[in-house]
């Protein structure tokens, strides 16, 4: 058990260059289903504290 889900995370898209500050579950969403803006596949390398 950790605060650590709820930091926010910097996720910067690959493909569009979208920068957006998500959430510990925001983060799994976009891994699951790829960026908002262009549907690109997201990995964990996207994102940064
Ligand atoms: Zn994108």
């Amino acid at each position: 058990m950790s605060c650590e889900e709820e930091r926010e995370y910097i996720f910067q898209c690959p493909e569009c260059g979208e920068r957006l500050e998500v959430n510990g579950p925001m983060r799994e969403t976009l891994v699951e289903r790829g960026c908002v803006i262009c549907s690109a596949t997201v990995t964990e390398a996207a994102f940064t504290r």
